[in-house]
């Protein structure tokens, strides 16, 4: 039997995006122990899944994990979120790494604009 590669990265997706709302879930719950180290596994996991299936992270969840500790990032638990000059600064709260993202959605803009 053939293997269906896009109903796999379908359900690699679909994986994905379960472990993203499982993380979500873990980070603040208070009945689970050791949570922070759990949801870090579930996104490490959703990343093999990822690179396993090549199918791609979505924005938000991988904006998630920190670069810095793997970490998964929540605000109000381990994660500060700022907007700072049109960007959304973020910085883990365990190890310190911060990264800066775009604040509005990038669209074509003309040379003017992007010198501004
Ligand atoms: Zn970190």
């Amino acid at each position: 039997m053939r293997r269906d590669k896009k109903r796999e990265k379908e359900i690699a997706k679909e994986r994905i995006n379960k472990l993203f709302a499982l993380c979500d879930r873990t980070i603040e719950s208070r009945t689970i122990e050791s949570k922070p180290e759990l949801a870090k596994r579930y996104a490490e996991l959703a990343k093999k899944i990822a690179m396993r299936y090549k199918v791609k992270m979505p924005t938000e969840f991988k904006r998630r994990i920190c670069k810095g500790c793997g970490a998964f990032l929540k605000p109000g638990v381990n994660l500060r979120v700022r907007l700072q000059g049109g960007k959304l600064i973020y910085t883990c709260l365990s190890c310190g790494t911060v990264k800066r993202y775009p604040y509005l959605k990038e669209k074509k803009m003309g040379k003017k604009q992007q010198l501004l």
